[in-house]
């Protein structure tokens, strides 16, 4: 069960002198419990692919396929893309318009056919599990607030519909260390419960944090994809891809030159200085 991108093209501006081609034949499936991290240089069609994947911009070649069954093209294909898939644009202030945070979480709720004292819980267990306190919050304009306080109620407002498949377009961006960890530590039980998550970041730590899988979009191709160790030990992938390698990967590589016998990847430091520790003991032996 996932959400799959087979072969997508998008053009932004078609048959115009404007026109820009950002994905050029990307192939990419969100599997139901997992969480897949997205990488790549800035302008490589990071966001472009995350609208088309939520049905937003319609490919002009290719597939979307929702549990293996065709989706997007037509208005009433698009509808199960819509109501199973929920999308945090990387800006938030694109996707608050309400008076009040309470009203703009609880738009989510407008098809649903819940009462009034429904969609008033729901809305305040959403609130609640990004971390915001609803009899503070709620009353408030959602433009008063600081850009992490508006990247939560956006937040808030993707989770109320409770998404199968969660596109995140750069979630962490402007968080503090204790928010990052709030937000993985979400993000973690969401996985557990079935969701599955893309999210778009530039930190290493953030995908060591959270991915299971990881992809490398460049000049609109999925350049590299695969288990999070396979491409983050894939130095020669991600310098092609315009990415600075992991530190802990550079390290390993700069020391292979002279010792061969050492892996090309490790979880983190401490197990980088573990096998560089081990090989320091042989060589003393
Ligand atoms: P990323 O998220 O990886 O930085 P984007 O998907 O935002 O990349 O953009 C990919 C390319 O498409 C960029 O060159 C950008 O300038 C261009 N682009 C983005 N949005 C539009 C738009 N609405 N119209 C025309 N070009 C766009
Ligand atoms: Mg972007």
């Amino acid at each position: 069960m996932g959400l799959a991108l087979r072969d997508v093209h998008f053009t932004y501006h078609p048959g115009t002198p404007i026109a820009r081609e950002v994905l050029r034949g990307v192939d990419l499936e969100i599997r139901e419990g997992e969480i897949l991290s997205l990488l790549g240089p800035s302008g490589c069609g990071k966001s472009t692919l995350l609208l088309v994947a939520a049905g937003l911009l319609p490919p002009q070649r290719g597939t979307l396929l929702l549990d293996g069954k065709p989706c997007g093209g037509t208005q009433t294909a698009h509808a199960p893309l819509r109501e199973r898939v929920g999308l945090l644009l990387q800006s938030p202030e694109d996707q608050l318009f309400a008076d009040t945070v309470e009203a703009d979480v609880a738009f989510g709720l407008r098809r649903a056919a819940l009462s009034p004292r429904e969609v008033r819980e729901k809305t305040a267990e959403s609130l609640r599990s990004v971390g915001m306190e609803p009899s503070l919050y709620s009353p408030l304009s959602p433009f008063a607030l600081s850009r992490g306080e508006m990247r939560r109620v956006a937040l808030a407002g993707v989770l109320v519909r409770e998404p199968r498949f969660l596109l995140l377009d750069e979630p962490f961006s402007g968080l503090d260390g204790e928010g990052r960890e709030k937000l993985a530590s979400l993000l973690r039980d969401l996985r557990g419960n079935g969701t599955g998550i893309l999210f778009v970041t530039h930190e290493w730590e953030e995908v060591d944090l959270l991915a299971d899988r990881a992809a490398v979009l460049f000049e609109g191709r999925l350049l590299l994809e695969g288990e999070k160790k396979k491409v983050l030990g894939d130095r020669e992938g991600l310098l092609r891809a315009g990415l600075e390698p992991p530190p802990r990967v550079e390290l390993l590589h700069r020391l292979r030159a002279r010792y061969p016998s050492l892996p090309p990847y490790a979880d983190d430091a401490r197990e980088a200085a573990e096998k560089v520790d081990i090989l320091m003991r042989g060589c003393a032996g």
